[in-house]
């Protein structure tokens, strides 16, 4: 069961809390675990071209240093959690819209489950779910487990 994880992040704290839990079952059913952050197009501040979204892709970012550093922050969360336990973590980067990006990669990939946080980046806590998250649900046949990454008020 579980043999190939898949943990979308954004590199917030919300996600971050879900990367625990995403590990801890990687360790248990010897997983292999991609950490996948998307360069969200949906995002009003990002305009991407087809070549741009193919760079991010292969993990080469070339001028686009601020969303290197992002995305390669967010990942390397992971692949710093995941060392700490022996597990080796796979880093994915690519463009488009977060929740059609990460349903694909799972469909592509074969993926067993998807561990996402309840929240994200914008984080608008009277919302059960962040929209990213509602959205795969909505959109994979997958196992889906949602962390509740809020914090106690
Ligand atoms: P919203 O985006 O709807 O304003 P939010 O930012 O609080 O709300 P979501 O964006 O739904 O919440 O984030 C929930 C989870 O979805 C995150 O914890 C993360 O696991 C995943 N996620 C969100 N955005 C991305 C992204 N750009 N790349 C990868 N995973 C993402
Ligand atoms: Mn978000």
């Amino acid at each position: 069961m579980y043999e190939r994880i898949l943990i979308p992040t954004d590199g917030s704290e919300t996600a971050e809390r879900a990367v625990d839990e995403a590990l801890a079952v990687a360790e248990r059913f010897d997983s292999e675990v991609h950490a996948l952050y998307v360069v969200d197009t949906d995002a009003v501040d990002v305009s991407l071209g087809t070549e741009q979204v193919d760079r991010i892709h292969s993990g080469r970012f070339g001028e686009m240093d601020e969303l290197e550093d992002r995305a390669k922050a967010a990942t390397g969360y992971v692949v710093d959690r995941g060392r700490e336990r022996g597990i080796a973590v796979e880093e994915q980067f690519r463009g488009g819209r977060p929740h059609k990006v990460i349903a694909d990669f799972a469909e592509d990939h074969d993926v067993g489950l998807i561990v996402v946080g309840s929240h994200g980046r914008s984080g608008i806590r009277r919302m059960l779910l962040g929209s990213v998250t509602e959205r795969v649900l909505r959109s994979t046949h997958r196992s889906v487990l949602v962390v509740d990454g809020r914090e106690d008020e």
